[in-house]
């Protein structure tokens, strides 16, 4: 098996790594990056042979999990490629796509991921793992061709709701693995040695600050964090608080097909409200049946009668009607994202607003990545013979943490045996290891793929 990491060798976003074997080949992610505005994500997408025109020998793209930094770029290639992604996944990407006027995946041919259920495409078997992360339906992949086993981690942690998916796979690793390519997006973060909080933990921080709302709680966190829903929604029952979703999240929830998230129409401790953009968009399509499931929980902001026992799901989309609608007198709001994004230019607006409004702000979070302890358990456990590092800004201390860590670059096609040999029979110095591999590489006779050919 040949492998070419296309991004993430550098960074964390944009994943595409393509795998070559008996000459057929398959793409693992196709992520859009994370600097990339919307008018330049189609001219992102990499220069990979059959991404432009389709060809015979690129068999599919497999897709770990739906984050846009790895399924974002899929929209712009072939409908005749076929994809492979969770089931789930799969239908959350097309309930958003269709609100957002996006191409849908159900147009290509999808091979759902069935946790553990190994599926053969061409020379390649690929078993997917179910995975703990904050991306709903989330898969790690093994895959093995050649007599030859590679294992991408996708991201994953091991302090969620799924913890258990991080426990089981620790504990019976697939034996053999020849390489692992691993994320490692908290190195090199403020704190990076320490073990996160859980969701659980998390949910008792919730408790405490809803119990001393004296007005609305907004709270701010992406749609698609499932699991952050949960914690919140467990934490509005144990206050006897509403969760007030707005509608996408709520479409989302519904897309998992999953009865034991919190849904749109139950009874108890669930709100609706519909935001403008939405209305617009149903009246737009005259698709006012999507209303009819929630019409008993149907909220207005503008009608809220006691602010201090709802909680509002809230994002910097929703500021102005937030603003002009909902009671804020003794509000408070509680992040629940990554505190790198506050400062972002993207959530300026919300800052100015909560000062100008004197809403307090607390931060409830946890990583929705492994912690560097658990890269370590993880890595111990699969004990690869080679590492690659990926999903990262700092691949450069891989070698520093981890042991038989062999660092790629972008574009670089590599052989797995010679990346592995590299690491028997080092050919660069010991201390060097860790560092480029671009001179032994090239040795591998590298097929160098690009659309100028
Ligand atoms: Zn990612």
């Amino acid at each position: 098996m040949r492998v070419c990491i296309h991004r993430g060798t550098e960074q964390i976003g944009g994943t595409c790594v393509e795998l070559e074997a008996e000459g057929k080949r398959i793409l693992l992610d196709l992520g859009r990056p994370l600097d990339v505005a919307d008018g330049d994500a189609a001219a992102s997408v990499p220069r990979i042979v059959g991404l432009q025109e389709g060809s015979a020998d690129l068999l599919a793209i497999l897709i770990s999990h739906p984050h846009q930094d790895h399924v974002g770029l899929v929209e712009f290639v072939p409908e005749s490629i076929p994809v492979a992604i969770g089931k789930a996944a799969a239908a959350l990407l097309d309930r958003a796509a269709n609100w957002l006027s996006r191409p849908l995946l159900a147009g290509r041919t999808l091979i759902n991921w069935e946790d553990r259920r190994p599926v053969k495409i061409g020379p390649f078997v690929v078993t997917p793992f179910l995975v703990d992360h904050s991306a709903y339906d989330a898969y790690a992949l093994l895959i093995e061709a050649g007599g030859q086993r590679l294992f991408y981690s996708g991201d994953f942690r091991g302090h969620g709701r799924k913890a258990k998916l991080f426990d089981r796979l620790i504990a019976a690793p697939p034996p053999n693995v020849d390489m692992l390519l691993m994320e490692g997006t908290v190195i090199g973060r403020d704190g990076e040695e320490r073990q996160f909080p859980s969701e659980d933990e998390l949910e008792v921080e919730f408790v405490d600050k809803l119990q001393g709302a004296q007005g609305l709680s907004l709270l701010w966190t992406s749609s698609q964090n499932l699991d952050r829903i949960v914690t919140v929604f467990r934490a509005a029952r144990r206050t006897g608080r509403r969760l007030i979703l707005d509608l996408f999240t709520a479409e989302m929830l519904a897309a998992t097909d999953n009865p034991r998230l919190p849904q749109a129409d139950w009874r108890e401790n669930i709100g609706i409200y519909v935001p403008k953009w939405m209305r617009r968009k149903i009246t737009q399509d005259g698709s006012f049946d999507v209303l009819k499931r929630f019409k008993a929980n149907r909220v207005f902001l503008d009608q809220l009668a006691d602010p201090a026992y709802d909680i509002l799901l809230f994002r910097p989309g929703l500021l102005k009607e937030v603003d002009a609608e909902a009671p804020l007198g003794g509000a408070q709001l509680l992040y629940s994202n990554w505190s790198g994004y506050l400062a972002d230019p993207s959530t300026l607006l919300v800052r100015q607003w909560i000062e100008a409004r004197q809403i307090p702000m607390h931060t409830i979070h946890t990583s929705g990545h492994a912690s560097l302890p658990d890269l370590r358990r993880f890595a111990a456990a699969l004990a690869p013979r080679a590492l690659i590092p990926i999903h990262s800004f700092h691949t450069d201390r891989f070698g520093e943490l981890f042991e038989n860590v062999v660092r790629m670059r972008d574009g670089v096609w590599f052989g797995m045996s010679a990346a592995i040999a590299a690491l028997e029979v080092p050919i660069i110095p010991p201390a060097a290891a860790g560092s480029e591999v671009a001179g032994w590489a090239a040795e591998d006779a590298p097929r160098v793929l690009s659309l100028e050919q």
